[in-house]
């Protein structure tokens, strides 16, 4: 059986990591020749809006699936058309545009943070008039790791950063003082079953995630699986997605949702009965979803940029290191770490000495 990708980043490869040990094989599409994932299967080097490629992609597969949201929902349209393609193109043309994602949650119950439509200046102000300030402007499409967004503190202000947005269609939010940021990775199987993980903490730095901490036995997992829930039902979505969460209080407000496995879900390789990996093959082939406990504490960091000695990290009792063979840049996430650890505080020792390894350099 031939899994289709499209897109061959650290999440394509390790989705291809999880599926061997099940008999998959794997082809990969993404315009990069130097994709990371090329290494584990076939790789189609072509656009994503390519028809004859994403045909040849379609007839060597037996079922087709993507890694990253920015895949054009076409892209899924032409696929699904000649073979089974999940998730649905509809969750992702939803996860593509903020303004649909926040309609969406309002519509099925699910709290969010206040938000205004924007499309002009004028409407910005107005906008600003109403929620008040601060507020965090975000472009409705292409926003990912805090990139196309900014918090307008300043009326002064607006004009210069429209401009700075280049003038497209945005979203004003209330800026939330949270008391941390939480998201709950889901799976849905072909029959309609669901699972879910454990609530996770997530913390980030310069506005890409830093640590996952995986937090089972939340006192709000049970709210957090309804919003799921009610998201998987609404499009009839098979694989896994993400909801992202702000707490604030004993209520939970939703920020974005991610048709995808995801980098807070990199934790369950080691530390769950069943990776989020294997549960998003499971579920995209029609298989029974695995097992989501945790197995004990377990935590995740991302190396960012740069690679600690390889022998430093695994010094660290606990420590699983993934490395994804991209060539390291400023900025780019090219590895990560999990702790697992029978206990919360063996397991902050060793995140305290991982994170220590990483901040050294
Ligand atoms: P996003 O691209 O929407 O995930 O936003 C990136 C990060 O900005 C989030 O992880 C939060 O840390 C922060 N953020 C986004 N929206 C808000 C909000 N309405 N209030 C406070 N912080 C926010």
């Amino acid at each position: 059986m031939i899994v289709g990708v499209v897109g061959g980043g650290q999440l394509a490869r390790m989705l291809a990591l999880a599926g061997y040990p099940l008999g998959l094989k794997f082809a990969f599409l993404d315009p990069s020749p130097d994709a990371c994932a090329g290494h584990l299967g076939g790789h189609i080097t072509a656009e994503y809006h390519d028809h004859a490629a994403l045909h040849r992609l379609a007839d060597l597969s037996h079922v087709v699936t993507f890694e990253f949201e920015n895949v054009p929902a076409e892209t899924m349209t032409v696929l699904a058309e000649r073979v089974p393609a999940y998730p649905p193109a509809a969750a992702l043309a939803v996860a593509q545009d903020r303004l649909r994602e926040k309609s969406l949650f309002r519509e099925l119950g699910i709290p969010t943070p206040e938000y205004r439509a924007v499309e002009s200046v004028e409407a910005l102000t107005a906008a600003v008039d109403s929620l008040g300030l601060p507020a965090i402007l975000k472009t409705r499409t292409l926003g990912y790791d805090g990139k196309g967004q900014v918090v307008l503190r300043d009326r002064a202000k607006l004009a210069a950063a429209w401009s700075r947005m280049g003038g497209v269609p945005c979203l004003l939010e209330k800026m939330v003082s949270f008391e941390r940021e939480l998201s709950i990775i889901a799976a849905r199987g072909r029959n309609g079953d669901t699972a879910f993980y454990p609530l996770v903490e997530n913390v980030h730095r310069n506005g890409i995630l830093h640590i996952s901490r995986c937090r089972a036995g939340h006192p709000l997992q049970t709210q957090a699986e309804d919003y799921a829930e009610r998201l998987l039902q609404s499009c009839d979505y098979v694989g896994v997605l993400t909801l992202e969460l702000f707490q604030v209080g004993e209520r939970m407000l939703a920020n974005e949702i991610a048709p995808r496995v995801h980098n807070s879900g990199h934790w369950t390789i080691e530390g769950a009965v069943t990776s989020q990996f294997e549960n998003h093959l499971r579920a995209v082939m029609g298989y029974p979803l695995g097992d989501t406990a945790a197995n004990g504490q377990a935590a995740m960091v991302n190396l960012i940029g740069e690679i600690p000695e390889i022998s430093e990290l695994l010094a660290v009792p606990g420590a699983h290191v993934h490395v994804y063979g991209k060539e390291p840049r400023p900025g780019r996430k090219v590895g990560h770490v999990t702790l697992c650890m029978a206990d919360d505080t063996r397991l902050e020792a060793a995140l305290g000495q991982v994170l220590a390894l990483i901040d050294r350099r």
